[in-house]
Order: structure tokens, then sequence, then C-alpha cells
């Protein structure tokens, strides 16, 4: 037996019981007639103490050699500390030490396995297994458990049946690029990892599975924007016989659960806004709502009055940030610098200040009086105190470009605050996206969601304005999940392929099996993905995913600690019929 209890068990109430406990050597403070040791394993830390007087010297020397992250096993009476430590759970107790078994020696680990650890990232990420003995990721890892029980729990209680699905597959479009794994039974053949279960969960549908989850891996090779992973945990899930409206009641459901449970938060009602109202208010289709800063569009207002910028533009749109009117003129001037740095890219911006006693003054003075700017001040719904900025150019890149100053300005003033959740559904997607360089409509969610009936005769005429039947469950500025009520007959779901590019041939390729699926009997179903690893995140308060995994990529994609990816001998490229180029 190599423990009778954990280290982080014992109390004042197992004074004088004898133990056996086993773990990680935190520290060691050595008196020369007393030694203490600090005993650590997943549940907590137990102090440990040899004395001369009570201790045989065999035993002492041992315990002199005891080095850090040693793995020992003790055997010893509980008994009450001289000086308790009210900060450890443990801290009324000791173990006097009877006998000391050191289980495996350690080499001095490269960093501090401590709360603040004086290594850095790469450092821990390459010894990422003594970074999991440390409590910040420790703890991390066991909230991602919690969470993965509760909605577990949740949806089966619910009816859904957790069903896995294969991860050596054919290529499903997601919008990413797809990882491949060469066959080395079928010659010059790859299989595709899964960008999603999608075609899978739809085909479980048509196996009248009915409600079907899974917290599933996803693969997509892109290129690694700020936090993301090559590979990536999805609760997927997938439903028959419903509409738009069942599927976001059972996952606002789901949503409220966890805020509930986990956060003892209470959310009534999850607002809902359409795409196309998140652009025009928040230029973003996943917009942080815990603050205001509305966009405020001032066409009207701002145009014709002579100043020339403002005249040629497509959109004039502004924001009033709150308790701003008191920046100084090298603060105003930063965030000028600040939009135009290349990632935001804009022109230039104007400012007006609402000051406090009620006047106006903005950098376009010589255009407008005073009555213009308190006209836009309404607009933005400025009260006095607080700073206008405007911007202008093309609709969309201006929307963009005011967004992402949006975001830095809360971040700025404070006004992201990871205690408070402010989820949202965004409805009525686009169906089709146009893409610049192929020149060509592509899904926007992915080729197996339905248009909106009612706006499927603007498919032959004004395609971009279709409608479909997707949505986003938005949280904080993130995109939580998404999903779609998918097309479920052949023929619109090849009329779909035709417009999307594929030629019948292709798509039949491609995508063959799902289309004869539906004609068997495929019934009506949809569903939905939340990205996991950013759920846990938000509800743990942490902005990166990669504090949530046990083994993350870094930015290039690599695990450092394997050294993955990595070559193959050639005997292997052989076997597998492929030659290397480079
Ligand atoms: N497969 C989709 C995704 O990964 C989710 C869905 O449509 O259910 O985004």
């Amino acid at each position: 037996m190599y423990r009778s209890h954990t280290c982080g068990e014992l109390r004042e109430a197992h004074i004088n019981k004898e133990v056996t406990l086993s773990g990680w050597v935190q520290k060691t403070r050595n008196k020369g007639f007393m030694i203490w040791v600090d005993l650590r394993d997943r549940y907590g830390m137990t102090q440990l103490i040899f004395d001369e007087e009570r201790t045989s010297s065999e035993m002492m020397e041992k315990a002199a050699q005891l080095g850090r992250e040693f793995v020992i096993q003790v055997t010893g009476k509980v008994i009450e500390r001289e000086s308790k430590n009210p900060q450890l759970p443990t801290g009324d107790i000791e173990i006097l030490v009877a006998e000391l078994k050191i289980l495996n020696p350690s080499l001095t680990p490269p960093f501090t396995i401590e709360n603040e650890t004086d290594g850095g990232e790469e450092l821990r990420m390459k010894y990422r297994y003594l970074d999991i003995r440390r409590n910040p990721v420790k703890e991390n890892l066991m909230f991602r458990h919690k969470v993965g029980m509760k909605v577990r729990n949740y949806l089966s209680e619910e009816g859904f049946i957790e069903v896995e699905t294969p991860y050596l597959i054919k290529s499903t479009p997601e919008g990413a690029r797809d990882f491949v794994v060469p066959s080395r039974m079928n010659g010059g053949q790859f299989y595709a990892l899964p960008q999603s279960p999608q075609t899978f969960k739809q085909l479980l549908m048509v196996g009248g599975m009915d409600k079907y989850f899974q917290i599933v891996k996803c693969f997509r090779d892109e290129d690694l924007r700020a936090d993301r992973q090559p590979e990536f945990t999805q609760i997927d899930c997938e439903m028959a016989f419903v509409e738009q409206e069942d599927i976001l009641n059972i996952f606002e459901g789901l949503t409220r659960h966890l805020l509930t449970e986990i956060k003892g938060v209470e959310i009534g009602e999850f607002p809902r806004m359409t795409y196309a109202d998140a652009m025009k208010k928040y230029g973003n289709d996943k917009p942080d709502i815990r603050f205001g800063m509305e966009f405020a569009e001032l066409n009207d207002l701002a145009k014709n009055k002579g100043f020339n910028v403002f005249d040629q533009q497509e959109l004039i749109v502004g924001i009033a940030v709150p308790g701003a009117a008191s920046y100084t003129r090298k603060q105003i001037d930063k965030l000028i610098e600040w939009v135009k740095r290349p990632q935001v890219g804009a022109n230039g911006m104007v400012w007006a200040k609402y000051n406090e006693d009620g006047t106006l003054k903005s950098s376009v003075d010589k255009f407008y009086s005073e009555e213009d700017l308190k006209a836009w001040a309404q607009e933005t719904g400025a009260n006095a105190g607080d700073l206008i900025l405007v911007m202008s150019g093309d609709a969309n890149s201006t929307r963009a470009q005011l967004s992402a100053l949006r975001m830095h300005l809360a971040t700025e003033l404070g006004l992201r605050n990871s205690k408070e959740f402010a989820p949202l559904w965004v409805v009525d997607f686009p169906l089709l996206e146009w893409d610049e360089e192929t020149n060509r409509y592509h899904a926007m969610h992915h080729p197996f969601t339905s248009p909106k009936p009612e706006d499927i005769k603007l498919l032959e005429t004004d395609p971009g304005t279709v409608r479909a039947n997707a949505y986003d469950l938005v949280m904080n500025g993130n995109e939580i999940g998404g999903g779609s009520i998918r097309i479920h007959d052949k023929e619109t779901q090849a009329k779909m392929f035709d417009y999307l590019g594929f030629t019948p041939e292709e798509a039949k390729a491609q995508f063959g099996f799902l289309m004869d699926a539906f004609q068997f009997g495929a019934p009506p179903h949809g569903g939905i993905a939340f990205g996991f690893d950013r759920l846990v995140a938000i509800l743990g308060g942490h902005e990166t995913i990669r504090d949530y995994i046990a083994f993350p990529k870094n930015n290039s994609g690599r695990d450092i600690m394997i050294d993955a990816p990595s070559k193959l001998d050639d005997a292997q490229l052989s076997e597998l019929h492929l030659k290397v180029t480079e």
C-alpha cells in the first residue's frame, strides 16, 4: 500500500493516527537538528518533520538528501503542529516520520514548481509534465473535467446519446485545410482528419439516433491566428425533427445550466440579434455586449458640410467613449496611431469632445458647428464627459476597424469584466459569402446549411442576400458555438453544391454518400457545435485556451515536448508510398 491518505486529507481529528503518505518533495528546510519537508500530491500538501531527538540519525541523514521533486513514501504519526499554518488545509498537523522510502529521485526541475514559477512559456511547454504539477495548471485541467462532466450529464439527461465518429475519414468542408494521413494499405490514397464530425452526425440522424452529442477532437490545418490550436475539442450535437427554435432552447438551457452550476450566475433569456444588426451596431458578428459604445451611423449628419474626407465615403460611423472627454491630445493621438497600425488599417479618425461643461470641441471644428456636434452626440448617445470617435470609409472595413477600436477601448477602460457573462444568439447569418480571392461564393457556415425558405427565390437573383437557418452563440465577444438547420433532401443539397461551384461529379465524389443517404428517408435535422476549449476558458476567466489544454501546441503548430511534427525515415516513407521533395 503506497498510501493510507492523500497529502491534502489530514486534519486535527487525525492526531495520533499512524499514516502512510506518498508524494513529491515540494521543499525542505534543514536546521540540522530538525528537518521539515513539504510533501505534495494532487490533493494538497502535508508537512513532514524529522527531529533529531525523535528520529534515528540514519533517517536524519536520508532526509537531508531529499531534493525537490523526489518521490517518497513516509509512514509516521500525525502530531499537532507547534506553529500552525492557517493558509493550508492541513496546516494544523504534521507527520513525525518513522519510515522514509525514496521511491524515485529527481533531477532538479528546470523551473520552480510553484504557483508563480520562474519558468518561461517555452520551457514550461517543453517540460509540460512538470508544469502540470503546478497548482494553476492542475486546477485548470480539473476545471475542464468538471465542465465536461456537467455537459455530459446535462445532455444525457436531455436524452442525447454520445456516439463516437471516426477520425480517419474524408474531407469535411468547414473552411480550413485538412490534415491528411497516408494509407499504407491503399497506396497513394489518403484519409483526412475530421474538421468536425459534420457529415457523420447528419448520417446518425438518418440512422434514427434522434439526439446525438460527442465531446470530440477536430482538426483544422489553419494558419494559427492568436489562440487557435490545430487540434481542438468541440461539444458536437445534432437533433432530428427540430427547427431552429428547438435547438436554441436546448443549448441556451445547457449554457444557462453551466453558468449557474459553475459560476453561480443566473442569466435570463438570452438576447437575440440578427447578423445584420450585429454588423451595424457592433461591426462584428460576435459582439461583446457587456458594455455599450454601440455604433451610430452619421452619414446624414456629417455629409455635405464641406468636409471632403467624409463626403466621399460610403459610411461615416462613430461611438461615444464614456468618460473620455478628459483625454489629453497625446492620449487621443495615441488612439489615432493605434487605428492606423497595419493590423487595423484605418486612414485616420475624427474626434469630438463633449466636455463636462456642456461645450463641444472637435478635430473638425472648421466644418462642423457646435450644433452639428450636438447632433452627433445625440446620435451616438454621448453624454457630457464622453469622447466621440468617428471613422469613415467603405462600409465593411470601416465597421471592422471601429469594432477593433471599440474592443481596444473597452479593454483600456476596464469594461471587459471577466466575472460578467453576456451571452446572446446571433441569428439569420447570410447563407453565402463572397470570396475575393476565388471570385466565388462560399458557404458561410458549411454547404449543408439550409437557406431560409422565404429567401430561396433570391438564390437566382441576389445570392449574397439569402439568409440561412444558421446561428451562433456568442459570449463576451467570443463565438462559443455555431450551427444550423440542415438541408435534408437530395435535390436541394445538389443545388447547393452547384451554387458553390462543385461540378456534379465533384459533389458525388466528395459527398455522394450523404446525398445517397438523403434518399432513404432523411428526417429534418439540425445541430450545433460548441468550442469546448474556449467555453472552458471563458468560464474559467482566462483569455487563452492553451491554459486549459493538457498538451497544447505552440503558435507554429508544434508540440515542443515531443518534438512533433518530425521527419519519417526512408523505410516508413516507402511503406507509405511517399516521396518527400524537400
Ligand atoms: N460542424 C459545424 C462546425 O464545426 C457545427 C455545426 O454546424 O453543427 O462549426
